[in-house]
């Protein structure tokens, strides 16, 4: 498959992924038994998996979700802008932050120390996908889908240029080597 530029591989079918969320939703259910988490799933590229995630969600909890932009194309810049989204207090909560990739994870240490600033009572995060570079840097990852290597990805979600976010299966880009 090509997008603009790029070939694409079928990577992680949707039914592997589907008994992968199924499995990470039985382990929130049983670590959060006696809690009302809060999720924060960070648009846009987590919008799929949340949806399917908390079909498996049993507890009471609430969901909000915000937005921030940090990243064009495939190279993540490193830049990072303003969490939006979520007005009301966050004091005394349990959150539980839903991220599609965590690549370099600065998106995602940023918004945990945003979090916890704000009083939250604790702050996790559940993402699809990490990479080698947030493995390495041992960037704090509660609840992980897939570990992958350096590869790009797209569909569940994942775009790339905008593009690609509908497919319910995930492709990952073809280098000289495959
Ligand atoms: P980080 O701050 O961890 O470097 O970047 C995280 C964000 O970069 C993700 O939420 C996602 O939007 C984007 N990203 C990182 N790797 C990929 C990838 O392989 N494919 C796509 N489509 N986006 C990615």
């Amino acid at each position: 498959m090509k997008i603009k530029d790029l070939e694409f591989k079928k990577f992680i079918p949707a039914d592997k992924i589907e008994k992968r969320i199924a499995s990470l939703a039985k382990q929130i259910n049983k670590d959060y038994a006696d809690r009302t988490p809060l999720f924060l799933p960070v648009l846009n590229g987590s919008f799929m998996f949340t949806s399917d995630l908390l079909k498996d969600i049993e507890l009471l909890c609430r969901v909000s979700f915000v937005k921030i932009s940090s990243y064009a194309g495939t190279n993540s810049t490193g830049q990072f802008k303003t969490l939006i989204g979520h007005d009301e207090s966050l004091f005394g909560l349990d959150i539980l932050i839903v991220e599609d990739i965590v690549d370099t994870g600065l998106t995602l240490q940023k918004i945990m120390e945003d979090l916890k600033d704000r009083g939250a009572k604790s702050v996790e995060a559940i993402a699809l996908f990490r990479k080698k570079d947030a493995r390495e840097k041992s960037i704090e990852v509660k609840y992980v889908g897939f570990e992958l290597e350096d590869e790009f990805i797209l569909g569940y979600g994942l775009d790339y240029d905008g593009l690609g976010r509908n497919y319910r299966d995930v492709y990952k880009t073809l280098t000289s080597t495959q």
